[in-house]
């Protein structure tokens, strides 16, 4: 992890850190893509992770991916480091647990957003119990493996990959929904036409509709344009009913 990226951030008094886990490069743009543009739009400063390099996908090899997440990352104004853990081997373990904890520690963010437990994708999954672990961990001041000081992340939510799941929130999105499809055809080794690559469901020109068509549909939910939708991770109490 490169630690230079966020030790200049200058953070002003309304100004959030927004923290994106995703479990491959590009599934953090799907959900969240909008939502990420958007911060950075409002001031906030918001960061990519990925959790693995994406390096057992059919088409496109590590380094072009690194190239296209870096562009993407561009795109949306967003900072973005990866941890380099297994494709296809991503697990609840403490061991993955800790990387995650030592980067939330180090980013220090207000908001956590995680995949959601409920995909098609055995990673994605998988991923969500070991995000959910990885922020708890970041919290534990007595960790012996972790240094600095804990930090508590006030908000983790949900984001949807490869999922219909109906949201319990959605962000209009439509302001930025420009920048979103960008970054997403930034991808050009997944979402690009198959030519001589092989064909998968990604890349036969439909996928980055697909996205396309459910943030309509989230939006559709709520009367605008174009929206992600994000729940709530567990049960949330509030004392205050203004936060209800
Ligand atoms: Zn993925």
């Amino acid at each position: 992890v490169n630690r230079r990226i966020w030790t200049a951030l200058s953070i002003g008094g309304d100004c959030m850190r927004i923290l994106v886990f995703g479990p491959h490069p590009d599934d953090a743009e799907i959900g969240a893509g909008g939502l990420l543009a958007l911060a950075v739009r409002q001031g906030h400063e918001a960061m990519i992770v990925d959790l693995t390099r994406g390096e057992l996908a059919s088409n496109g090899s590590p380094d072009e991916r690194a190239e296209e997440a870096a562009a993407a990352a561009n795109i949306l104004g967003v900072r973005r480091v990866t941890l380099g853990l297994p494709d296809q081997g991503l697990a609840d373990t403490p061991e993955q647990a800790i990387e995650l904890a030592r980067v939330t520690r180090e980013f220090r963010p207000d908001l956590v957003l995680i995949p959601h437990r409920e995909d098609r994708h055995a990673d994605h999954r998988a991923a969500a119990d070991l995000c959910a672990r990885g922020v708890a961990l970041a919290s534990l001041a007595r960790h012996p493996a972790l240094k600095g000081a804990s930090h508590r992340v006030a908000r983790v939510r949900s984001y949807l990959i490869h999922s219909a799941v109906v949201p319990a929130t959605v962000v209009d999105i439509s302001a930025v929904w420009e920048i979103k499809m960008r970054a997403l055809e930034a991808y050009g080794s997944q979402f690009g036409s198959p030519g001589s690559s092989a064909a998968t469901p990604l890349n036969s020109g439909e996928f980055v509709r697909f996205v396309a068509a459910r943030d309509g549909y989230f939006g559709s939910l709520a009367g605008v344009a174009r929206a992600e939708g994000f729940l709530a991770c567990g049960i949330r109490l509030v004392s205050r009913l203004d936060e209800l």
